[in-house]
């Protein structure tokens, strides 16, 4: 039977394929066939990581501290060490192995489901509701399964037509599909300008998140069409609905074509004004694809992808090497490399920590300041790399004076030991700040004064301005980056630094939203960093822009508080009947 889901389109194009779904755990879990002098292999990967998870609820029940929790605390821990212990869970998903000569993250996950089924049928709601201790305990498994990874899974064969369904995706888990060959991704959970989202753009396919029951009615090998630009997901089409997307995704692929020629074209308005496009990039490879779009810099490094999906921290001799492969590929562009910004929804598995509150906690910036080592390795790796190209450094979620002068004080220590060492670098590297935080916003003169550019990352801005985790689906309807006071700032930024003679780039998502190009262009927008995927739509709406006609439009819209007024306002700018 043929129905369709809707959720938020998060990266453009239709698809058109066959599902592939993911396990139900939070940590999604792909089905391989081992060659069967893997088998053993497997058989023990397992036992090693039972044997881990073990040891890590001894650990924890050891320092459970005296107090009134404590009691509770114990039992539940209890209670897991013998759910890990059911022979359930360990003994028969060795014997799954064997049996199915699969992966031993596949065999624990369906020996979960075994055991949940069992739960379901216990009258005791108490009881039955243990389930989630079950789906915490096997969580705990394949977190050791997959920081050991013995058998790597064989990548997806690049002309299949696999469509990822799961429930949930992680950044860390996106990214691992950079290796994959998928031809579109869905999820029930996710909000627009999440990292999960950000990545999925990064992969360049289409991709709906936030369509809450897709893992559930969704069956392995439905076939699907993904719409990623309306957000809506066709399961079981028929005939004439298959057709109809296909002639669409011609249509698509066409224009895709013709874009390119506009790839060496100058970036500029009607009225003659010159408009910088950067890229954004998480990983080294991506230099590739800015290549082809025909971008004349990087204007955002997410480096911190270069920690996920693993249990160590990269040295500064691969990290010094990831940065120097950007920088000479990139021929003498501007290359900028934000340091990490960990914590929020990107972790390290190798630190633990778990905030309340995390968007709001030990992240980026203050995560860096509170690990000063690892911190200076990674300033000494990009000062190193500096040499070999244009590089520059920005520094994330800035929001006081100390900050910035504690940060400014890293980067002189790094400097300071590579003199000693005489390793050379580029003593003048450029360092600059993200406007992300509305105190930095509104501070901004302190900003100006201390560093040598800035960049509004809108996407944290937004979240921190409304009071929305940019993360959390239940609230998605309410991230608004047309509300007033968004607009009022990120106006104030862009005019206040154009006057101090400050370099100011937006590099959050709304800077590759043809919806915005015009608006941010009347606020005095001079250069924009962008999905790569994403920069020639950027320049087409630019090349088509007049700026006399544009301004009186963005300045009604600051006076404006009534939303719909806003969105009116917004169409015209564009040229849409409102
Ligand atoms: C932003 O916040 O807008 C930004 C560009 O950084 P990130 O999305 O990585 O937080
Ligand atoms: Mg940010």
């Amino acid at each position: 039977m043929s129905f369709a889901l809707h959720g938020v389109g998060v990266s453009g194009g239709i698809a058109i394929g066959h599902a592939y779904l993911a396990s139900h755990t939070a940590i999604e879990v792909a089905h391989h066939v081992v060659p069967e002098e893997q088998v053993a292999n497997e058989i023990m990967r397992l036992d090693t990581a039972f044997n881990a998870v073990r040891e890590e609820l001894e650990s924890l029940h050891a320092s459970v501290i005296d107090g009134p929790a404590a009691a509770e605390y114990g039992a539940f821990l209890d209670l897991h060490r013998m759910i890990l212990d059911d022979p359930t869970l360990s003994t028969a998903a060795k014997s799954y192995i064997a049996q199915n000569q699969c992966n031993a993250e596949w065999a624990v996950t369906q020996q979960m489901d075994v055991l949940m089924a069992q739960f379901e049928e216990i009258e005791d709601p108490y009881l039955r509701e243990r389930k989630t201790d079950v789906i915490q305990v096997v969580e705990r498994v394949l977190k050791a399964l997959l920081g050991h990874p013995g058998y790597v899974p064989p990548p997806l064969k690049r002309d299949g037509d696999s469509i990822l369904v799961a429930h949930d995706l992680s950044p860390a888990d996106v990214i691992q599909y950079k290796q994959h060959w998928f031809t579109a991704f869905l999820t029930d959970l996710g909000g627009l300008t999440s990292h999960t989202a950000i990545v999925a753009r990064s992969l360049n396919i289409p991709s709906v998140l936030a369509l809450h029951h897709a893992r559930r009615l969704i069956r392995d090998n439905d076939l699907l069409i993904v719409d990623g630009v309306q957000g809506v997901v066709i399961v079981d089409p028929d005939e004439h609905v298959l057709s109809e997307y296909r002639l669409r995704q011609s249509q698509l692929e066409l224009e895709k074509q013709k874009l390119k020629r506009i790839r060496t074209t100058v970036s500029a308005t009607l009225d003659g004004t010159t408009v910088e496009l950067h890229a954004n990039i998480e990983l080294p490879q991506d230099v590739e694809q800015v290549k082809e779009s025909g971008a004349t810099g990087i204007g955002l490094f997410r480096s911190e992808f270069l920690f996920l999906n693993r249990d160590c921290l990269p040295s500064e001799d691969e990290q010094f090497e990831a940065y120097r492969t950007v920088a000479r590929k990139m021929r003498g562009l501007p290359v900028t490399i934000r340091t990490f910004d960990l914590g929020g929804d990107k972790n390290l598995d190798s630190a633990k920590r778990v905030a309340a509150n995390p968007a709001l906690g030990l992240r980026a910036i203050r995560f860096c300041l509170a690990e000063p080592q690892m911190f200076n390795t990674q300033l000494r790796a990009i000062l190193r790399a500096s040499r070999y190209g244009q590089i520059r450094i920005l520094v994330p979620m800035l929001s006081s004076v100390h900050e910035i002068t504690q940060t400014l004080h890293s980067i002189e220590n790094a400097k300071d030991s590579l003199r000693q060492e005489k390793i050379p670098f580029e003593e003048k590297i450029p360092v600059g700040g993200m406007i992300e935080i509305p105190a930095a916003a509104l501070c901004l003169d302190i900003f100006m004064r201390k560093l040598d550019f800035l960049s509004i990352g809108t996407n944290d801005l937004i979240q921190y301005t409304l009071a929305i985790d940019r993360a959390d689906d239940s609230v998605a309807h309410l991230y608004d980056s047309l509300h007033p006071a968004v607009l009022r700032l990120v106006a104030h930024i862009i005019r206040s630094a154009n006057r101090g003679g400050t370099p100011i780039s937006v590099c959050g998502e709304i800077a590759g939203d043809i919806l915005f190009t015009r608006l941010l262009l009347g606020f005095g927008l001079r250069q924009f960093s962008m999905h790569p995927a994403q920069l020639l739509t950027v320049k087409r709406e630019i090349l088509r822009s007049n700026l006399p006609d544009i301004i009186p439009f963005t300045q009604k819209m600051l006076k404006a508080d009534d939303p719909a007024k806003i969105h009116t306002f917004l169409s015209k700018l564009n040229g849409h009947a409102a």
